[in-house]
C-alpha cells in the first residue's frame, strides 16, 4: 500500500483531531502514515447492550454477582482515587461515576495514568461488564472515552464497536475515529496486486473492500471475510519470497555431485555398530538422491531426541570423503561438538579418514595448524562450533555442510562455509538437523525453502520414559528414589537454572550438588558441569560420567542437546516451570536412551497458566511433534526457531496454526506464480511489495 499516491502516505499527525500525544501514541504502535493506520486491524468487535442508567445497571445484575454482557453507561466523574497496591499490578484507580439515577464505582487496575486523564465533572462513557463486590455494583477495567458533546452518536450504542490495540497515549476510540476520518478517501487509492480473475479464483474480496470490511463491517461475517484476504496476502507474500529464493538457489548455484551406490553404502554401513532402522535408511536414500546432483541440497532432517540422526549425518559426510571432498559438521555447543568428534573418531578408527575438531577453546597455535590443514585438504571431516564460521576458515574443497540442532542457531545463521576456490556459485550441499520437530505450519513458512526428511520413531530396544510433575515439598521422595537407582548401578542428571547462588531463591549448580551429596548421595560420586567451566574440565567430567565413574551429574541446560549416555535413567529438573517446552523435551530426551526405562521428574509449583499448560503438555506426551505444535500454540510462532532474529516481521493478521488452510492455499499459489513467472516480471506491483517487505530479511537482493 505504500506505493500509491498521497492520501495513503499522508502523516497521521495531519488527521483532524490528532493531538501530539495521539501522534506519539500511534508512533509507538508503529503507525506513521494513513496506510499504517489502515493496516492496524481491530483486535475484536464488541456488541454493546446500548446505554443504560446506573439504576438499570443495578437491576441487570439481579441476583447474579457477575454478568458477562457488556453495557454502556454515561455519567459524570464524581471522585477519583488512585490507590497504591501491595504490588505494582494491584495498584488501581477508583472512580465514582454519577448520573441522575445513582452512583457506581469503577476500578481500573494497573493503569495508573487514567487518574491523570480524568477530572471531576468530566462526562465519560464506559463500556464493560458489571459485577457485585461487597454488596454494591461495580465495573472493572472498562474501556472508556470522554463524551464529546458535538459527537453524541456513538457506534457503541448498538451495532459493532471495533476494539483496536491501543496504549496509554491513544485509546481505541481515538484510533477508530481517526480511521473513520480517513477511510473514505484512502480506500479508493489502494491498488490490488491480484486481478479480478485471480480474486475470483481465490474467492477473495478486492483489497480495498477487504480493508473496508475489517474496519467497518456490517456484521462479524464481513469482518472475517476482510481478514481472510489480508491474512492471505501476508502468508502469500512470504511464500512468494521463499519460493523465489528457492528458485534462485536451484538455477544459479551449483554443488559438487557425489557418488552413491551399493558398494559405497556397504562400506559405510560396515562401520556402524548397529543395524539402521528402516526410517534411517529411507532418509539416507533421500539425502543421497539429492547430493548426487549438482543442484545444492537444502534439506532439513528432523527426528525426535534419540532417533539417531548422527549416523545419518555420518553417512553424508563419508559420501563427501569418498568423493575426495571435505565435510563439516557444526554443533551449537562445545560439549556437543566434542561428543560428535569422539563418536566419529571412534567409528572411523583405523581408517584413513582424517577428522579435526575446531572450537573456540583451541590454543592459537593449534587453531592455526588446523586451519592450515583445512585449507590444504589434509583434514577430511571437520567438526566444530560456530567457530567454523570465522572468515579465516577456508576449505580446500567442501562438499557437505551439516548443522546439528538447527533450532539453537538463528534461522539465517545457516552455515556459510567458504571454499578456497573463489567461485561464488559453488556451495556445499546443506543438511540441517533438529530434534525440535518443526510443526507443519512453520515448515511451510520460514523454513519453506527446505526439503524435509523425517526419522519417525526411535531405534528398537528403547523403554518409554515416565514423566511426573512433583511439588517442591515432595522433592525428597524423588531424590530417595534416585538414590535407589544409583544403588542399582544407574546414573542420572539433575538440572537447575543457575550456575551460582543468587537471591532469586532458585537452585544453583554448585550448592545444589553439595547438598545432594550430603543429603542423599553419601558415598556416591556427584559431579557438576555448567557453561562457565572451561571445556577441558567439562570434558573431563563428561568423560567420567560416560564411563560410569560419576553417578549424579548436576548441570545447567548445557546438557540440553545431544548428550548421549545410555546408562543414565534419571532426569530431575528443578524449577521446571522456568524452562520452555522444547527445552524440557530435549532435557528429558537425555534419559531412556538405552534399554533401561527412564524417569523424568519435573519439580515445580507453577503459578501462571502458561507454565501450568506447558508442564501438563510435557507430562501428557512424549511425542516431540505434538509438543512442538503445543509450543507453537502457547508461545506463538514468532518466538520459535529464531524467527525473531531473522528479522522477519511477525504477521499482523494471520495466526498460526489457526490459519493452516489459508497458508496451504498461499503456498500453492506462490508455487504456481514462480513456476509461471520466476522473476515476477508480469506482476510489477506484487514484486515491488515483496521486495519492500522481505527483500532484506530473505536476502532477495541479488535476484534480478
Ligand atoms: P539424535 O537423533 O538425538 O541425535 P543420536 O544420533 O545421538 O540421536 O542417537 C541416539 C543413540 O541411539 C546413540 O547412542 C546411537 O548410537 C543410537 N542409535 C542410533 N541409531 C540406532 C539404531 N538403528 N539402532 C540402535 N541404536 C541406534
Ligand atoms: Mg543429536
Amino acid at each position: 500500500m505504500q506505493d500509491t499516491t498521497n492520501e495513503l502516505r499522508r502523516a497521521v499527525s495531519t488527521i483532524s483531531g490528532m493531538s501530539l500525544d495521539h501522534t506519539e501514541g500511534l508512533q509507538k504502535l508503529g503507525i506513521e502514515t494513513v496506510a499504517d493506520l489502515l493496516k492496524h486491524l481491530p483486535l475484536r468487535f464488541e456488541e454493546h447492550h446500548g446505554g443504560v442508567t446506573i439504576e438499570e445497571a443495578t437491576t441487570i445484575l439481579g441476583e447474579n454477582d457477575r454478568n458477562p454482557d457488556l453495557v454502556t453507561i454515561e455519567g459524570e466523574v464524581a471522585e477519583i482515587r488512585p490507590i497504591r497496591g501491595w504490588k505494582r499490578s494491584k495498584a488501581r484507580v477508583e472512580v465514582s461515576l454519577e448520573d441522575e439515577t445513582g452512583t457506581i464505582k469503577i476500578n481500573w487496575f494497573n493503569q495508573p495514568w487514567i487518574a491523570k486523564k480524568l477530572h471531576p465533572g468530566m462526562p465519560i462513557r464506559v463500556h464493560g461488564s458489571l459485577s457485585m463486590y461487597k454488596g454494591s455494583v461495580q465495573m472493572t477495567n472498562p474501556r472508556w472515552e470522554e463524551i464529546d458533546n458535538e459527537e453524541c452518536t456513538s457506534k457503541a450504542e448498538g451495532g459493532l464497536c471495533a476494539v483496536y490495540p491501543a496504549n496509554e497515549f491513544v485509546t481505541s476510540t481515538v484510533i477508530a475515529k481517526a480511521i473513520s476520518e480517513v477511510i473514505d478517501d484512502a480506500l479508493p487509492q489502494i491498488e490490488d496486486h491480484f486481478s479480478a480473475e485471480e480474486r475470483k479464483e481465490l474467492d477473495m474480496p478486492e483489497l480495498r473492500e477487504a480493508y473496508r470490511k475489517v474496519h467497518n463491517p456490517q456484521d462479524l461475517n464481513e469482518s472475517k471475510e476482510g481478514r481472510r484476504r489480508i491474512s492471505f496476502d501476508e502468508l502469500f507474500l512470504l511464500q512468494l519470497g521463499v519460493m523465489l529464493k528457492r528458485h534462485q538457489r536451484q538455477t544459479t548455484l551449483n554443488a559438487p555431485a557425489l557418488c552413491w551406490d551399493e558398494k559405497i553404502k556397504n562400506r559405510i554401513e560396515a562401520r556402524v555398530p548397529f543395524t539402521l532402522t528402516e526410517s534411517q535408511q529411507k532418509v539416507i536414500e533421500e539425502i543421497a538422491y539429492d547430493v548426487t546432483k549438482t543442484i545444492p541440497m537444502n534439506r532439513l532432517l528432523q527426528g525426535d531426541v534419540g532417533s539417531g540422526k548422527t549416523v545419518v549425518a555420518l553417512h553424508l559426510m563419508l559420501m563427501a570423503v569418498v568423493g575426495k571432498a571435505q565435510a563439516a559438521l557444526m554443533a551449537p555447543t562445545e560439549l556437543l561438538a566434542e561428543q560428535h568428534y569422539g563418536t566419529i573418531v571412534d567409528l572411523l578408527q583405523d581408517s584413513s579418514v582424517s577428522v579435526g575438531l575446531l572450537t573456540s577453546s583451541l590454543t592459537t597455535n593449534d587453531r592455526k595448524a588446523l586451519i592450515e590443514k583445512i585449507s590444504n585438504g589434509e583434514v577430511d571431516i571437520v567438526v566444530g562450533t560456530h567457530a567454523l564460521l570465522t572468515t579465516d576458515v577456508v576449505f580446500s574443497n567442501i562438499a557437505v555442510s551439516i548443522v546439528d540442532e538447527q533450532h539453537r542457531f538463528g534461522v539465517h545463521q545457516r552455515a556459510t562455509l567458504r571454499n578456497k576456490r573463489d567461485d561464488d556459485n559453488t556451495v556445499p550441499h546443506t543438511l540441517v538437523m533438529t530434534a525440535t520437530p518443526i510443526p507443519r505450519t512453520l515448515s511451510l513458512t520460514i523454513f519453506g525453502d527446505l526439503d524435509v526428511s523425517t526419522i519417525s520413531g526411535l531405534p528398537p530396544g528403547r523403554s518409554p520414559i515416565t514423566t511426573r510433575l512433583v511439588l517442591p515439598e515432595d522433592a525428597s521422595k524423588v531424590y530417595s528414589y534416585f538414590r535407589g537407582q544409583v544403588d542399582k548401578g544407574q546414573q542420572g542428571y539433575v538440572v537447575v537454572p543457575l550456575v551460582e547462588d543468587s537471591d532469586s531463591g532458585m537452585k544453583a549448580v554448585l550448592s545444589h550438588a553439595e547438598s545432594l551429596e550430603r543429603e542423599y548421595f553419601q558415598g556416591k560420586h556427584v559431579a557438576f558441569v555448567h557453561g562457565r567451566m572451561n571445556s577441558e574440565e567439562r570434558e573431563k567430567t563428561m568423560t567420567a560420567f560416560r564411563e560410569g565413574k560419576v553417578d549424579v551429574l548436576v548441570a545447567t541446560t548445557v546438557i540440553e542437546v545431544g548428550v548421549d549416555v545410555a546408562n543414565a535413567t534419571m532426569m530431575v529438573i528443578e524449577h521446571a516451570d522456568r524452562f520452555g517446552l522444547a527445552q524440557l523435551h530435549q532435557l528429558r530426551g537425555r534419559v531412556g536412551r538405552g534399554e533401561l526405562a527412564g524417569v523424568c521428574a519435573l519439580i515445580a509449583s507453577p503459578t501462571t497458566n502458561d507454565a501450568i499448560e506447558r508442564l501438563n503438555a510435557i507430562v501428557q506426551t512424549t511425542d516431540g511433534f505434538r509438543i512442538a505444535e503445543r509450543d507453537l500454540e502457547i508461545r506463538g510462532p514468532g518466538e520459535l526457531f529464531g524467527a525473531k532474529q531473522s528479522g522477519i516481521a511477525p504477521f499482523k493478521s494471520a495466526r498460526l496454526p489457526r490459519d493452516l488452510q489459508l497458508l496451504q492455499l498461499a503456498r500453492r499459489n506462490a508455487v504456481d506464480y514462480i513456476q509461471n513467472d520466476p522473476l515476477l516480471k508480469n506482476s510489477e506491483l506484487l514484486r515491488k511489495r515483496l521486495f519492500s517487505k522481505y527483500g532484506e530479511s530473505l536476502g532477495l537482493g541479488d535476484v534480478g
